[in-house]
């Protein structure tokens, strides 16, 4: 059977672990093309108006896919973290596709919730290989190769601080090279500009909605630091400075990353964060950004709200200042 991923929004934080999972249990795996014109195109046509850019690019890639699938693999994502949740568009998701885009194949839509213990993974495989018809013994087997596999990727991604890049027709798990950045990421040095990119992981790594952010950085010897590549340990002890626990995994991810390098003594030139405009969590995170920064006053900041208005030449410039900002700084 021909299982339908969109590329996009769960894409880039759990894609090797359902690819494999889907793999093993004998389905090959379609993903839908990079973002593109047309899949903004589509996406703002069908997804509802006051839908923030991610989830109308999310609905470009179920149209993307609707030709080439026999199901779509869309999951209702509660909790990817225990005691935390996600944002709420994700636990909504299936239910805006299926009453936004006409004739859609046959939805897999499984409940993802981690929030009492990391055993709803599990759930969550599980009720993925029953819909799909398998024994418990080969739905088992594939959790764990998947899990196996996952596990080894993401321990990669920190010990090497690869950045996760799309990079075009390719499926970044055919092979990890053509996975990830190709451009490379200074290591962290005396004359190294050492800039934290903040932001939800399919903003930053999207290479069209981010308008090559990351590229841009790293054609400047710029070394780019992101949440995906920090340890979750050092996260965590940053995210313990706030003073109230923050609830979204994504948004403390940012917050925790921040309070890490800045109350650690960490070599840093500047910071970016890479907003969503309209997004809940992202104003709220952006707040507690800018009153943490304006109290140490030591780390340029650049804020960059972007929608399906965005121009790139405007980006371009703004960030095309930031470095200098930050290039004259260390020159000083
Ligand atoms: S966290 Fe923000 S950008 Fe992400 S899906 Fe929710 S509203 Fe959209």
């Amino acid at each position: 059977m021909r299982i339908g991923v969109p590329r996009a929004l769960f894409y880039y934080m759990y894609y090797p672990f359902w690819k494999t999972f889907f793999e093993a249990l004998g389905h090959e795996v379609i993903l839908s093309s990079p973002t593109n014109k047309k899949i903004l195109k589509d996406g703002l046509e069908f997804a509802v108006d006051d839908a923030c850019l991610p989830v109308k690019v999310f609905h470009g890639h179920i149209v993307d896919l609707i030709e080439k699938v026999d199901v779509l693999f869309i999951p209702r994502i509660i909790s990817i973290e225990p005691g935390e949740f996600i944002c709420p568009k994700f636990l909504g998701l299936p239910d805006m596709v299926k009453s936004s885009i006409p004739d859609l194949p046959p939805i897999i839509d499984s409940n993802l919730s981690v929030y009492k213990n990391r055993k709803g993974l599990i759930e969550h495989a599980k009720s993925i290989g029953t819909d799909l018809g398998h024994s418990s013994k080969l739905i088992l087997k594939a959790y764990k190769i998947a899990s196996t596999k996952f596990n080894s990727y993401k321990k990669f991604q920190i010990s090497h601080e690869k950045l996760p890049l799309d990079s075009g027709q390719k499926s970044f798990f055919d092979s990890n090279s053509s996975y990830f950045s190709r451009h490379k990421n200074k290591c962290l040095g005396e004359n190294t500009l050492n800039v934290l990119l903040l932001g939800h992981p399919y903003n930053i790594y999207d290479n069209y909605i981010s308008m090559n952010l990351i590229t841009k950085l790293q054609k400047n010897g710029i070394k780019v630091i992101t949440p995906e590549i920090i340890p979750v340990k050092n996260i965590s002890a940053g995210a313990k400075n706030l003073k109230k626990r923050l609830f979204w995994t994504l948004g403390k991810n940012i917050i925790g990353s921040t309070y890490y390098y800045m109350d650690c003594g960490k070599a840093l030139d500047g910071i970016i964060h890479l907003a969503s405009f309209g997004c809940g969590p992202d104003s709220i995170v952006g707040e507690l950004l800018e009153r943490k920064l304006s109290r140490n006053r030591l780390v340029p900041f650049l804020r960059i709200n972007i929608d399906e208005h965005s121009g790139e030449e405007g980006f371009n410039t703004r960030l095309e200042a930031f470095i200098d900002v930050i290039e004259g700084r260390r020159r000083n």
